[in-house]
């Protein structure tokens, strides 16, 4: 960009692989115009999703929190005062520090995820914990099962460099929608398609954007994912299309694999998956056939109960057809680990107390209302600080997350950049920079970039950095013994960049990116992967997976890829499987503040077969109530035939308020853990369904 430009570059901090270049218009110091994609990053390409396109009317939103808010009526009344941020800070550390004097550190749980993903001021919350030795957080609500699915197989988690999908001549999009959550995928398979006539397939429970633009969309039962990829497994070697060679350096495991498979043939897959045998063949051949396939797994296949299972069953696909040594094949499942960035500047990891308890983040409602099995033998948690997440909305068995949050003995303080479902069960509520009012370090998690973002605007009312506050905060607390509570933002940056042996920030602001893509033979695991012996692993040894591993149905894994059955087991009474797929217009909840985000999403919604809708007596638009043991909410339906039937899909996540009775669609989800070391099966909940 010239200097003149009066576009600043920056990155995209929200929670979702592409992690975008990003140049933003800065129009007044206080104020931004149009948000675009940097046209030189390789990755970006110049693209962007409208969500972010759009982002002055979020940053600049009426709604957003400006002040300071002490609550004065009853919890989740909506009834605030405004105060000075001494006194907000305060009252944190009041609360922090008589919950410590009368039940110990572990009383205190400062709890927070992804809603910004830069380093820093997503990580300095870590020092506070770790200085302090506040309990812990197991971080399970996203990427763990996914992770553990993954490492099962490859032992290290990197793959295809994604731009080089423009080589490839076939790519498998498996349970992700790239369409509506990472856009730039479809940069790069277009590239493919337009240069070399590459073919799309998708593989979805239900037709997504993605599906709608695919050249063969495969429709899977949820939850059946492993048994479809076991099938597609068995066609490759019955058909010819394993590559021996390959498979005799690489892999272990290989004989006792397809012995394994013998009997797991396309017939059997369709009586789990519902998708017809001739059908699995036909996709088999066509993989099997095509040397440069790029397999891009997403998250979907991981959310539930079999999510890891199911993750280790895909990913042999690539190994089994040796596509992994070509131009263009292998594939991605996440880049987290071609990184080497030492965070122990921002969030002290070293100075982490041994021992300390590790709560489950995805059991907040259960840890909040004093499960044993959770709290073991430590104390209640009586006061937390949030940040970055909105647990209320997003979490499994959301209505005891919400009784848990009511509880009067808990101080709450959540510091947000709006009055999120989290954000109004608080006690004291602080107002939020959001990236564009700080600085920051990105990594791409489905691409190779690490990108600076600088501060673009002055922050809104009086919002303040997470960095910062929680800064305030340790000084206030006794706890500021460690150099990055003596840093601004930008200064943490440079020293974390310097210790991972990086340019540092003035180099990397100045150059605007770094490519940390690994070389062909090592992106595509030529150099071995990543077990002592360099081979993929067909027999995951899941007892060394996990910090869980061992306690959470360790012993329903599978030996070897195989259909393991999901958790929210349909039955007479619960006759539906409830999907909760990402909307194309939020993030999570993020965007569901923004008046066009919402007004394109319409409302919650039930996405049912039109033979099912014909079955209940509900047509469009007919408010229906799902159900099972643990809640019931109400949305309205559609009848949809891009899925089979006994299939609901609700996409969001919408606020709990969107919904007819205010009671969001986790209110259904199980808070289950995922096996073998935790997560939460957002798509794997049996349902009954009624007119409302
Ligand atoms: S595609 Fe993802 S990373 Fe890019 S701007 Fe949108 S949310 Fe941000």
């Amino acid at each position: 960009m010239p200097d003149s430009s009066p576009f600043l570059a920056t990155a995209c901090p929200h929670d979702c692989p592409s992690t975008c270049a990003l140049e933003v218009e800065r129009i007044a110091p206080d104020r931004i115009g149009k948000v675009r994609g940097a046209a030189d990053n390789s990755y970006t390409a110049g693209v962007i999703c409208a969500k972010v396109s759009r982002y002055a009317e979020r940053v600049h939103s009426p709604d957003r929190l400006t002040r300071p808010l002490l609550r004065t009526g009853p919890k989740g009344s909506g009834q605030w005062r405004e105060i000075g941020w001494e006194e907000a800070l305060d009252r944190i550390t009041d609360a922090f520090l008589d919950a410590e004097r009368h039940f110990g550190p572990e009383a205190v749980w400062p709890y927070y995820y992804a809603g910004t993903m830069g380093l820093v001021q997503r990580g300095s919350i870590q020092r506070m914990r770790h200085l302090k030795g506040y309990a812990g957080q197991y971080s399970t609500v996203c990427d763990t099962p996914a992770n553990m699915g993954w490492l099962a197989g490859y032992g290290a988690i990197r793959g295809t460099d994604p731009r080089e999908m423009a080589e490839s001549d076939l790519i498998v999009n498996w349970g992700g929608n790239p369409v509506a959550t990472q856009v730039n995928v479809m940069t790069h398979v277009s590239r493919a398609r337009k240069a070399r006539g590459a073919k799309l397939v998708t593989i979805d429970p239900y037709r997504t954007g993605t599906a709608d633009v695919s050249d063969l969309h495969i429709m899977p039962r949820p939850g059946t994912d492993g048994a479809l990829a076991c099938a597609v497994m068995h066609a490759l070697f019955r058909d010819g299309f394993a590559d021996r060679a390959y498979l005799a350096r690489y892999a272990a495991g290989v004989e006792r694999l397809e012995e394994h498979l013998r009997d797991r043939t396309p017939e059997w897959a369709e009586a789990i998956t519902g998708v017809p045998a001739a059908e699995i063949t036909a996709f088999a051949r066509l993989y099997g056939g095509t040397k440069a396939s790029y397999l891009r797994m997403g998250y979907g296949l991981t959310r539930s109960r079999n999510g890891a299972a199911q993750m280790h069953a895909v990913s042999c696909l690539p190994v089994v057809t040796g596509a992994w040594q070509h131009r263009g094949g292998g594939g991605l499942y996440c880049s987290s680990g071609i990184y080497r960035i030492d965070r122990k500047p921002i969030d002290a990891n070293d100075r982490a107390r041994p021992g300390v308890r590790q709560l489950d983040q995805s059991r907040i409602g259960a840890v909040l209302t004093g499960s044993a099995r959770d709290l073991g033998d430590g104390p209640p948690i009586k006061a937390m600080l949030v940040q970055n997440t909105n647990p209320a909305a997003i979490c499994p068995d959301s209505a005891r997350v919400r009784a848990g949050l009511l509880r009067e003995d808990l101080f709450v303080a959540v510091h947000e950049q709006f009055m999120t479902d989290t954000a109004a069960l608080a006690d004291l509520v602080i107002p939020a920079t959001t990236f564009l009012e700080h600085d920051d370090l990105y990594r791409g998690g489905g691409q190779s970039h690490i990108l600076v973002g600088r501060k673009v605007i002055e922050p809104q009312g009086e919002a303040r950095e997470n960095h910062i506050v929680n800064n305030d905060l340790m000084r206030r607390l006794g706890a500021d013994d460690h150099p990055a509570c003596h840093m601004s933002a930008w200064e943490l940056v440079d020293t974390v960049l310097k210790a991972s042996g990086l340019p540092d920030a003035e180099t990397l602001a100045a150059g605007r990116w770094h490519d940390a893509q690994p070389d062909f033979e090592t992106s595509h695991f030529l150099t071995g992967f990543g077990f002592p012996d360099g081979r993929f692993r067909f027999a995951p040894d899941w007892a060394a997976l996990g910090a869980m591993g061992g306690r959470d149905g360790l012993d329903e894994l599978p030996a070897l890829p195989d259909h393991m059955p999901p958790g929210g087991t349909t039955d007479d009474e619960h006759p539906f499987r409830l999907v909760t797929a990402p909307a194309r217009q939020f993030l999570n909840t993020s965007f569901t503040e923004t008046g066009t985000a919402r007004k394109r999403e319409g409302r919650p919604t039930a996405l049912m077969h039109p033979d099912d809708c014909a079955a209940l007596g509900v047509a469009e638009d007919t408010p229906v109530r799902l159900g099972n043991r643990q809640a019931s909410v109400v949305v309205h339906a559609r009848p949809f035939g891009g899925l089979q039937r006994g299939v609901v899909v609700v996409e969001g996540i919408w606020p709990n308020g969107a919904f007819v009775e205010g009671l969001g669609i986790n209110a259904l989800t199980s808070p289950e853990p995922i096996p073998p070391a935790g997560g939460a099966a957002f798509h794997d909940t049996a349902v009954w369904v009624r007119a409302a």
